[in-house]
């Protein structure tokens, strides 16, 4: 099946047959792929000739370049398909959320298309007379884009949609998890230079690679952008390492989003909201709804509902038809067992959480999605673990509850459910929520591409994707431009 997939996409088979590192579906464990891996001198080949293509592609004007970015959400719709599909297979996103991911794709290249005639400067006034002063932004360089497996494909078109209309090049070197899926959009993305026509071939490349190859792509001074999205252990190796050469870095990492369940809220409403938040993914999305932080007067019938409702949420094979998919692979279900294990030992209450046995799927790794019922946010609630694990807790006032929500290291995404306006405005403000995403009355996961995305504290501090995320991706210059026949200093200043 990911044979006809990879080659319906136009992979060439011998780029995933017979390679060293063996790819293996979380579906059912087997082997789907043989890739080979990029040497970290080969890494720094690709970026030798990202260099080259870069110093054509700057040249280009912005509408010229979106349109390559157009192209590219053409072949993107034809395949939305079979490139979802394979999201599954390689991911075990369910079938919805395959396609959804692509479609994200689709959307931030309508987007950056848009964007490419709005990457305005501000025109600013001048205290010298017969002067302007304005503000122009230049495309940046070479830019490495480090993604992690849960979402292959998207993360890749959040930050190649807007550096290729910002006038760069890219490199992108995917999970190891996902190669297959990464080269599959390289295929689909030839297709779209091939309909271009006049652009520079390896404008976007991508290097299949383990660490030592996105340690090269950090490494080299080159490389002016490393937008790095991962865990947050991740990012502490990127980011100094990047800041050393005065580099510039977009860091997406871990979460621990949580959800403040007010005595006003739609009770109805927040089940669906959790239910998709905390258990879709089977909780392996960066903005997993992770901690529930209900008032006491709704915290018992939340549960009982909660309950009622996992206890009815389909597990299995994720093109069949089921709600929650498998876990990515053993490791990620040993860390699951043992965060419950310590959650236990610490006193919570555990629902849920066993391994569930998937027919023709014994070596792939489904779990029942867990309730933790904990009295206090104890210390493994601090810790994003990446499974589906809801710690539900109980508050009283609203600054017990925000100062839960914000007492975690990270700062990714946060909702609240309420019916009262001084509750939601007051979350939003600037003494609620402290994390980067706060939304009222929808769940912590599902963001669109229109608004900025990303999060504070150890979540790294990036933004990717809407709003003016596009300005990280290039440089400004302030230009003054003197027209008259005097040259008056700044502040006034004699100098004869
Ligand atoms: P991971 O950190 O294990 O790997 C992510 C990527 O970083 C991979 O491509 C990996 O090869 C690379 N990498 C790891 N160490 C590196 C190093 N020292 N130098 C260069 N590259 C290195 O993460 P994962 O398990 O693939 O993904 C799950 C994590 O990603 C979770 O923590 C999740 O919250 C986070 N995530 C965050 C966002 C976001 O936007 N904030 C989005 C998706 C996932």
């Amino acid at each position: 099946m990911v044979d006809k997939l990879l080659a319906a996409l136009g992979v060439p088979s011998q780029v995933y047959h017979g390679g060293p590192h063996i790819v293996h579906s979380p579906i059912d464990g087997s082997q789907i792929g043989a890739v080979a891996l990029d040497t970290p001198e080969q890494v720094t080949e690709k970026i030798s000739r990202a260099q080259a293509a870069f110093e054509q592609w700057r040249q280009v004007p912005a509408p010229r370049r979106g349109e390559l970015v157009r192209l590219l959400g053409e072949v993107l719709r034809k395949n939305k398909q079979a490139l979802g599909e394979l999201v599954s297979w390689e991911a075990g996103k369910i079938t919805q959320e395959g396609q959804g991911e692509v479609q994200e794709m689709i959307d931030i290249c309508d987007f950056a298309v848009g964007l490419s005639r709005q990457l305005y400067g501000l025109t600013i006034a001048s205290e010298r007379p017969g002067h302007h002063m304005r503000e122009t932004w230049h495309p940046l360089g070479v830019v490495g884009v480090i993604s992690a497996f849960n979402f292959p494909v998207a993360v890749w078109s959040w930050n190649t949609a807007l550096a290729l209309v910002a006038g760069n090049a890219v490199i992108w070197k995917p999970s190891e998890k996902t190669p297959l899926t990464a080269l599959a959009c390289q295929a689909l993305f030839e297709q779209a230079l091939t309909m271009f026509g006049d652009a520079p071939a390896d404008l976007s490349q991508v290097s299949v690679g383990g660490r030592d190859a996105g340690q090269a792509l950090v490494d080299d001074a080159r490389v002016a952008l490393v937008s790095a999205t991962g865990s947050t252990r991740m990012g502490r190796e990127v980011g100094p390492r990047v800041a050393a050469r005065f580099g510039r870095t977009i860091l997406e990492l871990g979460g621990n989003n949580a959800m403040i369940l007010a005595p006003s809220a739609d009770l109805d409403l927040a089940v669906r909201g959790i239910l998709f938040s905390a258990v879709g993914t089977a909780g392996q999305r960066c903005t997993t709804l992770r901690r529930l932080i209900a008032h006491e007067s709704v915290h018992d019938e939340i549960v009982t509902r909660l309950k009622a409702a996992y206890d009815k949420v389909r597990i299995g094979h994720p093109l069949q038809g089921n709600l929650v998919g498998p876990l990515i692979d053993k490791q990620s279900y040993d860390a699951m067992q043992d965060a419950l294990t310590r959650a236990r030992e610490q006193g919570a209450r555990v629902f849920g959480g066993e391994r569930v046995q998937v027919e023709g799927c014994a070596d792939a790794y489904y779990v029942s999605p867990a309730i933790v019922e904990v009295d206090a946010q104890i210390d493994v609630v601090k810790h994003e673990t990446f499974a589906p694990i809801l710690y539900v807790m109980r508050y009283r006032s609203l600054d017990e509850a925000i100062a839960l929500n914000n007492d975690v290291p990270q700062g990714l995404s946060s909702c609240i459910f309420t019916t009262d306006v001084r509750e939601a405005e007051r979350f939003q403000s600037a003494t609620g929520s402290d994390c980067g995403i706060a939304n009222v009355n929808i769940g912590t996961s599902g963001a669109e591409i229109g608004g900025a995305f990303g999060g504070e504290k150890e979540t790294g501090g990036g933004r990717e994707s809407g709003s003016d995320a596009w300005k990280g991706y290039m440089r400004r210059q302030t230009n003054t431009v003197n027209y008259s026949r005097e040259l008056p200093l700044a502040q006034g200043i004699t100098f004869d």
